[in-house]
């Protein structure tokens, strides 16, 4: 996503943990090095020695935060560890996962990804009773629900807990002796479940298996409570069935890193048939076509053999950028923008080019790439977008800007064509884009296309605290 490297979405945090292997330490800073696309902003591992949990977070990469001896301080027969980018509480130290407290004289540390969508109402409550808040993290929430559970079994606390929670959240819980994955019913996040010689993996995407040589055993089920101890796995369905599968259909198309399997299929295979699709759909005459780096390469390369047009990597994008230029800011997403992506331009120089792309968000980045084209000759600049136009925002843990911001929320077709100076825009139907999955159309949220909220939202929820703002109250 292009348009979205500096402008947002991105995803909302990633998680991995390892139940029964002296190496659980190493093995979550590997998981989480794979799963550093879904969060850049802080990284996060606790290990539990059996009797204590032993903790190391901090803002910055997995390398940074992991730098020097500190697996070697951390170590322990169990991890869980995190992956931070910021969609609910604000990015600061403070907000660092997973969390660790004691509640009722036991450590429990927590990770969370996804967005807790009944967060404020919930945090009124709350504070109405008493309950004093250190972070702006829906996360906590869980917390204090657990310290005010009456029950005395800590597995019935976490059950009655999670059923007040409405929204998306995939959440590694720890004690100092198990392990529990928690999915909401609906399935937002991916959550997967391996096995590593006689230990259990944990994690978001299958990709951090495949690094760990872990073996994919299955999903975490929507609505699942996996407990873990050296008793063996029990599972809990707490939460009332009225619920219906949502799987986020972001995921394939773009969160996701295409070497993992989300929902049980491909991301890969998944985003080379949407460019396939996307030819079929919306074909043109063009000298070349051209991928947005990385996102809009397997759309791309599903385009260049569906057309039997030229498939050239034209645009060059810079890797050592790092994650100054990924920080939410738009000083630093304006900058990025110049500096992350450049036309090669011999080989643009005259050519009719076809640009490949995942979605336009705002429109601004998008624009100066472009125009970069332009400026290094190319003839005519056409755009191809692998899914339909985004509409709406999203409440389940993808930081879309709010819906006044959305390109395609407020233009027309044409109208962003003429506003991106393009010879023509197309976007991947909404039939299409589904025909493309391996599930059936009703097991996916679609509402950032559609506004169809499988789930109830407060539109006033502050992406970034979890306090009401005017703004957003404007904007809902
Ligand atoms: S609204 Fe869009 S990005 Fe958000 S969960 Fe649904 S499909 Fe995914």
């Amino acid at each position: 996503m292009n348009d979205s490297e500096y402008s947002s979405p991105k995803d909302s945090c990633g998680l991995f943990g390892v139940f029964g292997n002296s190496e659980s330490a190493d093995l979550t800073f590997l998981g989480l090095y794979s799963l550093q696309h879904r969060g850049e902003e802080a990284a996060g591992i606790i290990t539990s020695n059996g009797r204590n949990l032993l903790s190391k977070v901090g803002t910055g990469l997995v390398s940074e935060v992991f730098s020097g001896p500190v697996l070697q301080e951390i170590k322990g027969d169990m991890a869980i560890g995190h992956v931070r980018y910021s969609t609910t509480g604000s990015s600061n130290a403070n907000n660092c996962q997973p969390m660790k407290v004691s509640i009722k004289r036991r450590e429990v540390s927590i990770a969370h990804n996804g967005n807790i969508t009944n967060a404020p109402s919930l945090r009124k409550c709350l504070d109405d009773q008493g309950a004093i808040f250190q972070t702006s993290m829906d996360t906590e929430l869980l917390i204090h629900l657990l310290a005010r559970s009456d029950c005395e079994d800590f597995t019935d606390a976490l059950c009655e807990s999670v059923i007040k929670l409405k929204g998306a959240f995939c959440l590694l819980v720890m004690t100092v002796d198990k392990i529990y994955a928690i999915r909401d019913p609906s399935g937002f996040r991916p959550f997967s479940l391996g096995k590593l010689w006689g230990s259990l993996v944990l994690s978001s995407e299958t990709c951090a298996m495949d690094l760990i040589e872990a073996e994919y055993t299955r999903d975490i089920q929507p609505g699942e409570v996996l407990e873990i101890s050296k008793d063996g796995m029990k599972s809990f369905f707490p939460f009332k069935k009225d619920h219906k599968v949502a799987h986020c259909i972001f995921e394939q198309i773009y969160f996701a890193k295409p070497d993992s399997n989300v929902f049980g299929f491909n991301v890969y295979e998944t985003r080379k048939k949407l460019g396939h699709q996307l030819a079929k759909e919306s074909p043109l005459e063009a000298d070349m076509i051209i991928p947005m780096p990385d996102s809009g390469n397997y759309a791309a390369l599903g385009f260049a053999e569906e057309s039997g047009i030229q498939f050239e990597l034209g645009m060059i994008r810079n890797h050592y950028i790092g994650r100054t230029f990924i920080e939410p800011s738009q000083v630093m997403r304006e900058f990025g923008v110049k500096v992350k992506h450049n036309p090669v331009k011999d080989l643009v120089k005259g050519k009719r080019v076809v640009v490949v792309d995942d979605s336009i968000v705002r429109g601004t980045t998008a624009k100066i790439k472009i125009k970069n084209l332009r400026d290094a000759g190319a003839t005519e600049v056409h755009m191809r977008i692998c899914c339909p136009p985004h509409r709406h925002s999203c409440y389940y843990g993808i930081d879309f800007p709010e819906k006044s911001k959305l390109i395609a929320s407020n233009f027309s077709i044409e109208e962003i064509k003429k506003i991106l100076d393009l010879d023509s825009l197309a976007y991947l139907s909404y039939e299409g884009m589904l025909q493309c999955m391996k599930l059936p159309g009703k097991d996916f949220c679609t509402a950032c296309f559609n506004g169809d909220y499988p789930v109830e939202v407060d539109k006033s929820i502050n992406k970034y605290s979890l306090e009401l703002t005017n703004e957003d109250n404007r904007n809902a």
